[in-house]
């Protein structure tokens, strides 16, 4: 081990290399005129060497000091941006030696080449590149080439499996919590696998190196998808849709272009893709920092760890195309800041997932505290309502009761009334109104249930001439008296006694016959005839006499009611007639006598 050691060292040593490219307007030159030229069109170059787009003419003077031949490979990096590197030797007498560098995985092409012991030769090499493009050119040992080729490899094999494994991650996430910005995550972390082992050399260009068309391909796709896939996931992480519906609406139209950009693509050359792609990783990137820095401003958390991330990545870039070709041999820088980005969102994810927990914790909390206040609000509600109910009910009850009173009232009140309206003020009998109704009732029931019904009509004898002589008063002393002599001799309780008008009174005897009535109307009379009518202011007596018409209903054909009054009014004008204080019966059938 130590001894090959020691070889790659003298190697190393010995073999010396200066680079030199010839002046852009022999660039069309042929190799024999090259191999001609002067050493003044030349000019010497220090790494990296600055290519103009088409063919470039390189040439290289080695020097091996040494005193054993020495084998080394020419190594020139950034496959992907030339489409054809060869290398020209002189051979033996006046032919050339035409190598094309054969490519490998990680972006290197390499030629072997050999040079005898203390000799300096001169190679040319033709590089054919897409745009202007920048490039390494190295003179290594073998060892030296193998050491790098397998380092490279296996940096290259790491970060890109690395990176898948982290996809692989967010998708077993995804699955166990269906979480819509995992399953975003995981298509942004398979694409920044794609890119990383693209820029890393492990490409289609690569896989069919016999064609060309695949040179650059798939970085189109790549680009747009990845920023496709970041501006979705802020979409998602911000909730941009509710909280910035303008920012949203902007990052959607981007993202929109981004997918126009891919047919577009595939019309243009490597060159022009290899600038968009880097315009719209920059571009992509600003436009989150804008976005980033609005929700900032909105003290949206997570935002400025996300515009830091955002920036760093920008920062890496713009390192990236300041430095060395963008999809240059960089391998370590490029490695660093995909690893870092992918931590660093994942970072991110990390922490939402924990401001998440703690709002829902939060929420609970809330809740569960509302659910207590509404609770207690619940039981006092109860209990107010319970108090309500209680002095609506002892409300209702009072009011009742008072009503029940008011009601009661209002009854006594009526019946009064009704029997106020009954009642003939001066003799407390009753008054003519009810007379009517009453005789008219009682009529219909005698010829109902074929009883007798007799009307005794009085009228007090020659009262004007009290009235003149004793006043009114007197007058009306004496009727209250003579009602109260009807009221004593009506015995039953379905007899009536009214006060027809002026001094005129009428009895209405149900059940009663000519000689019930007879009887009644004669006690009446005698009564009064026996009462002394005494003034109380001069003591004067006063002899009154009254005269009394009957008539009897026994259902006789044809009589109204007024029939019955007529006949016994008729009986009175009788008794008056034959010299008063008398009763007199009429029959009814007088009246149909007088009729015919
Ligand atoms: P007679 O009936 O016997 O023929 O003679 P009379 O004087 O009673 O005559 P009449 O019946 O026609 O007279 C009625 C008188 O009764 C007239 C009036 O002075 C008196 N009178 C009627 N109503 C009232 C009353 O309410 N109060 C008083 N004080 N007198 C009355
Ligand atoms: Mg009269
Ligand atoms: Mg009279």
């Amino acid at each position: 081990m130590a001894a090959t050691y020691d070889i790659v060292l003298n190697q190393e040593a010995n073999v010396s290399s200066k680079y030199s490219v010839l002046a852009s307007e022999y660039r069309e030159a042929s190799i024999h005129q090259v191999f001609n030229y002067p050493q003044q069109v030349w000019s010497q170059r220090q790494h990296p060497l600055n290519l103009r787009n088409g063919k470039n003419w390189l040439a290289i003077d080695i020097t091996n000091t040494g005193d054993q031949d020495a084998n080394f490979y020419i190594v020139v990096n950034n496959t992907m941006q030339l489409h054809s590197v060869k290398l020209y030797e002189r051979g033996y007498g006046n032919t050339i030696k035409i190598t094309p560098l054969t490519r490998h995985y990680n972006s290197l092409s390499s030629a072997h080449f050999r040079l005898s012991a203390k000799v300096t030769s001169r190679v040319f090499l033709t590089v054919t590149a897409d745009g202007d493009a920048t490039i390494q050119l190295n003179t290594l040992s073998p060892n030296q080439f193998v050491e790098s080729l397998s380092l490279s490899q296996y940096i290259t094999g790491i970060a890109i499996g690395g990176m898948f494994a982290l996809a692989l991650v967010m998708l077993m996430l995804f699955a166990a919590n269906g979480s819509k910005s995992l399953v975003i995550l995981f298509g942004y972390f398979t694409i920044q696998a794609l890119s990383l082992s693209v820029l890393l050399g492990f490409n289609l260009y690569s896989v069919f190196p016999e064609t060309p068309e695949f040179r650059g391909f798939e970085l189109p796709l790549l680009t747009s998808f990845s920023a496709v896939f970041l501006i979705w996931f802020t979409r998602e992480l911000f909730n941009l849709r509710l909280l910035a519906k303008r920012l949203d609406k902007v990052l959607k139209i981007i993202g929109w272009l981004l997918f126009l950009y891919l047919p577009l693509s595939m019309l243009l050359s490597l060159n022009t893709n290899l600038i968009i792609c880097k315009l719209i990783d920059v571009v992509s990137a600003c436009v989150l920092i804008t976005v980033g820095l609005q929700l900032v401003r909105k003290n949206q958390r997570l935002a400025l760890l996300f515009t830091i991330v955002i920036l760093l990545a920008l920062i890496f870039k713009l390192l990236n195309i300041v430095t060395i070709s963008w999809y240059g041999f960089s391998t370590d820088l490029n490695t660093i800041s995909f690893w870092l980005h992918g931590f660093l969102i994942t970072f991110i994810l990390s922490r939402q997932y924990y401001y998440q927990k703690l709002d829902s914790e939060r929420a609970q909390k809330e809740s569960l505290e509302s659910a207590m206040t509404t609770r207690q609000a619940q039981d006092e509600l109860l209990v107010l309502q319970q108090e309500t109910q209680e002095q609506l009910e002892l409300r209702v009850q009072e009011r009742t009761l008072e009503l029940n009173i008011a009601l009661q009232e209002l009854e006594d009140a009526n019946r009064e009334l009704a029997e106020k309206n009954t009642l003939d003020d001066l003799t407390g009998l009753f008054n003519r109104r009810h007379y009517d109704q009453k005789l008219l009732a009682e009529f219909r029931r005698s010829r109902r249930n074929l009883t007798p019904l007799s009307i005794v009509v009085i009228d007090i004898d020659l009262f004007k001439g009290v009235n003149d002589t004793y006043g009114h008063v007197a007058g009306d002393k004496c009727l209250v008296i003579i009602a109260r002599l009807i009221k004593s001799v009506l015995r039953r309780s379905t007899d009536v006694g009214c006060r027809y008008g002026g001094e005129e009174f009428c009895l209405i005897l149900p059940e009663t016959d000519k000689d019930g009535a007879t009887a009644i109307a004669e006690e009446l009379r005698l009564a009064v005839k026996d009462q002394a009518f005494k003034l109380s202011n001069t003591g004067t007596t006063i002899a009154l006499s009254v005269s009394c018409g009957i008539s009897t209903y026994q259902q006789q054909n044809e009589i109204s009611p007024e029939d019955l009054f007529v006949v016994a009014d008729k009986a009175l004008y009788q008794a008056k007639n034959q010299g008063r204080d008398q009763v007199v019966f009429f029959d009814l059938n007088m009246l149909k006598a007088e009729q015919e």
